[in-house]
């Protein structure tokens, strides 16, 4: 066997297991007792189905999970890859063309076994604990408006990585690092708020107490809004959310409609606050600046994976590809993007708590404390995740420590 495709198999199997190990763990850790901050958010009855809810989530994670990678390492062992580089190669020989439509079968394959989860999670589960407000055509349009968007997005990137490929050669890294760099500036200046709009409805938030609220409290911190949205997230589901958007001098706010009506307009404030914090504290920028650093450490290494010819042989394709070159060093990178994502949710979960420490300075602790209390409840959120899958996998801190904090701020 190569050993190549040794490599690859080992590293997607520690992954997996390892994955796959924290989530057991986080079930088992069900059983332990909430600690002291969190308790009283929920009755005992919504309690009991908070847990239910999660181990529904769990157990469909669990088994979509051991699908995906049986499903990997049997195309990884009969070399179905070369399969579908021959099917790609029949309907177009121009190897951008070739490329773009191996990524596209790809693509539409994972699609497809994954679809039976998608529908499963939302109609079942969601629709089981009543968090479920799509229906099938919100879904249908929701999947073509997807698939729209991968091939645009994910066909305009492949264009580009494969176009200064044969450029360049060895050296493509450095133009399509300048590139990519420009899409990444782009989507988070001007970009989300395309995406957003077309997927859902933005109208502005109507004049009124929060509004006024919202204008005090921007003014005071010097946070410099210029528009705030109110989306209709209810088309989808119940739970409720919030995030800016924008660089420089424009920020634009947007709120899940789901937010207004269960937040007071003081908890939503709060959020805000937060989120007014996560400017403050210069994140945003910190954060992009190492998505275009790591953009760049990853096509430096690529352009090392392409240079070895032998990758191919692992997958059974018996020529060089940029495509198939690309594919083998995603599944390369597994370990690396493993220790990646970990130290990037070290940070984030960092950043969180001078998010937090910011709104509590500015006077808004004990209302986004109740804000965090009310949307996990809403939310059914796990109040017992256990600690080594919140180290791994936890964007945001657990509740518990962050009303912990936010508790010794109010004194
Ligand atoms: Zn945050």
């Amino acid at each position: 066997m190569n050993i190549y495709l040794i490599v690859i198999l080992v590293f997607l199997s520690l992954d997996y297991f390892t994955r796959l190990v924290l989530t057991l763990l986080n079930r088992s850790h069900m059983k332990a007792e909430p600690k002291p901050e969190v308790q009283g958010i929920y009755n005992q009855e919504q309690y009991l189905k908070s847990q239910q809810y999660q181990r529904d989530n769990s157990k469909l994670q669990i088994i979509s999970g051991a699908l995906g990678f049986v499903l990997l390492m049997g195309m990884l062992y009969f070399h179905a890859f070369a399969w579908f580089d021959d099917i790609a190669r029949e309907v177009f020989s121009h190897p951008i063309l070739h490329g773009l439509v191996f990524f596209g079968l790809l693509g539409l394959a994972a699609d497809l076994i994954s679809l039976p989860f998608d529908l499963y999670g939302t109609f079942v589960i969601e629709n089981r604990y009543g968090f479920n407000r799509t229906n099938a055509a919100t879904f249908l349009t929701d999947k073509i408006k997807g698939w729209f968007l991968a091939i645009l997005l994910g066909g305009l990137a492949i264009l580009l990585l494969i176009g200064t490929w044969q450029l360049f050669g060895f050296w493509f890294w450095l133009p399509a690092w300048g590139l990519i760099t420009l899409i990444i500036l782009a989507l988070s200046s001007y970009g989300s708020i395309i995406i957003a709009r077309f997927f859902n409805k933005l109208s502005p938030l109507e004049a009124g107490e929060l509004k006024e609220k919202i204008h005090t409290y921007a003014q005071k911190v010097n946070f410099p809004v210029r528009d705030i949205y109110v989306m209709d997230g209810s088309r989808r589901s119940s739970k409720a959310n919030a995030y800016f958007t924008g660089l420089g001098k424009v920020k634009r706010i947007v709120l899940f409609d789901t937010l207004i009506q269960k937040l007071s307009s003081d908890q939503v404030v709060a959020v805000l606050a937060h989120e007014a914090g996560h400017y403050k504290k210069e994140h945003i920028n910190k954060l992009l600046f190492v998505s275009i650093v790591q953009s760049g450490v990853m096509l430096f290494l690529l352009s090392l994976a392409l240079s070895v010819p032998e990758l191919s042989a692992a997958f059974g394709v018996n020529y060089h590809s940029f495509h198939i070159g690309l594919l083998a060093f995603v599944l390369l990178y597994t370990p690396i993007s493993f220790v990646m994502g970990l130290f990037g949710n070290i940070v984030s979960r960092k950043f969180e708590f001078e998010a937090d420490a910011y709104t509590a300075e500015t006077g808004y602790a004990s209302a986004l404390a109740d804000a965090l209390k009310n949307l996990s409840a809403e939310n059914l959120s796990n109040l017992t995740p256990h600690p080594a899958y919140v180290f791994f996998n936890y964007s945001h801190p657990d509740l518990a420590s962050r009303l912990g904090k936010l508790v010794q701020n109010v004194k």
